[in-house]
């Protein structure tokens, strides 16, 4: 079986620089919760990935929630007196307060005033809101842009439409040897905004492709979703499903220069956790183990009590911990090839202990077999890493009683998870190992 997985252990410089470039062909699309946007977006992806788009109609119950109405945006702006746009969507689609209703008239500074959005504490850059299930209409500005508007009176267009039509989401299933899932998870809602949404998008469908090329143990289930409403309205659809889900991961803020976190699920120590945990920790890399909250992305459905699944979340630098998060800023600098490539190949890692992790009974448990008369030394005589490779397979023959898979021997050996699978392989073959019934 080819291991497209374990192919690659280092970070990959040409994905960093196609992922970017697909981050910057995504990047001015404007995108919301429903609408052209996101069906846009997800017509790029499905060029990359097989990719099955889903529309669920407006009013649609799914648990406490309803899929809200579809909106959809073709032009907004700000005109002063002298007819200039002084506040334009066509210059940046933050510009509008996601979901706002359409307007069209003649307004005073001050009534204007009302509906404008700023940050003062960065003058040059434009904040990002939303009004999802409170109509309303506005405008989010600089500090600048503010200062600048003298005119009594200014008129505002808002030529948008808030009407029933459908949620949309994207899923990319990847069939393995057994049904059981790996559900792989990114939010597709946020307009031009490149470390929130548009990193994870573009890590997710690498990882897919990646995953793609070869053999696969689990099956992959990509979803690409609106924040919230997205992951509740596949969960409710897929209510039953979800128990094959196996292990999990939600992908969001994997592309600045941040070193990586990591946030368990609710279980706080399924496999999924026991994983990540361990390749950022052999990385050699500075990086961040967090608890489960019930806040932040999608998690926070996939690990309701209701469904409880193995679901981490993996990041680099996590909302609303870098200035930039929510803002204009948030765009194709502050996300890098290499930090994307690096996220990259610590979900590789991760997937790869996922696939080869088993746990084995020694058939030989009565003191250590000796293995010289079974041509053991000499399957791993020759090798410059002879030392890890004996070690290894001294922790795992003496680990393995069937309680303890081979992830946990790797923690608890402090060895990297790929000689110890290493040292399992060979030792099934020697029959001195044989797998666990489960
Ligand atoms: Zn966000």
């Amino acid at each position: 079986m080819t291991d497209p997985a374990a192919a690659i252990r280092v970070a990959d410089p040409g994905a960093g620089e196609r992922m970017h470039g697909l981050i910057a062909e995504l990047y001015p699309i404007c995108r919301s919760i429903s609408g052209a946007g996101v069906r846009q977006t997800l017509e790029r992806l499905g060029t990359e990935i097989p990719l099955q788009v889903e529309e669920v109609p407006t009013g649609t119950e799914v648990f406490d929630w309803t899929v809200p109405r579809e909106w959809n945006i073709h032009d907004a702006y700000v005109k002063d007196l002298a007819g200039e746009r002084v506040i334009d969507f066509r210059q940046s689609n933050l510009h509008v307060l996601g979901y706002s209703v359409p307007v069209a008239r003649r307004v005073s500074r001050a009534e204007l005033d009302e509906h404008l959005f700023s940050l003062p504490g960065h003058r040059d850059w434009i904040p990002y809101r939303t009004s999802y299930y409170e109509e309303a209409w506005g405008f989010c500005v600089s500090e600048r842009q503010r200062e600048a508007l003298t005119d009594p009176e200014y008129d505002v267009v808002i030529d948008s439409t808030l009407a029933d039509g459908s949620l949309t989401y994207g899923e990319c299933l990847l069939e393995g040897e057994t049904a059981d899932e790996v559900l792989i998870s990114c939010h597709v809602c946020h307009p031009s905004l490149c470390n929130d949404n548009l990193s994870g998008i573009a890590v997710a469908a690498e990882l897919a492709r990646v995953l793609s090329e070869g053999g696969r143990r689990y099956s992959y289930r990509f979803l690409f979703i609106p924040g919230t409403i997205g992951s509740i309205t596949w969960l409710a659809r897929n209510q039953t499903h979800a128990a094959t889900i196996k292990h999990g991961m939600v992908l969001t803020c994997v592309g600045d220069a941040g070193r990586s976190t990591y946030k368990r699920s609710r279980r706080g120590d399924a496999e999924v956790d026991r994983a990540a945990a361990h390749v950022l920790q052999q990385s050699g890399q500075d990086y961040e183990i967090e608890d489960f909250s019930p806040w932040g992305y999608d998690e926070r459905q996939y690990c309701s009590p209701g469904f409880d699944l193995p679901v981490g979340c993996l990041m680099r630098t996590p909302h609303g911990r870098f200035p930039e998060y929510h803002t204009s800023a948030d765009d194709l600098d502050l996300v890098r090839p290499e930090a994307l490539a690096d996220s990259l190949a610590k979900c590789l890692g991760i997937v790869g202990v996922l696939e080869r992790n088993r746990t084995y009974v020694n058939t030989n448990p009565h003191c250590e077999p000796q293995l010289g008369k079974r041509g053991l030394y000499e399957a791993i005589g020759g090798r410059a890493d002879r030392k890890q490779a004996q070690m290894a397979m001294l922790w795992t023959l003496n680990q393995s009683d069937g309680r303890h898979d081979l992830l946990e021997i790797a923690t608890r050996a402090a060895m990297p998870f790929e000689p110890i699978a290493a040292a399992a392989t060979t030792l099934c073959e020697h029959g001195l190992l044989r797998e666990a019934s489960p």
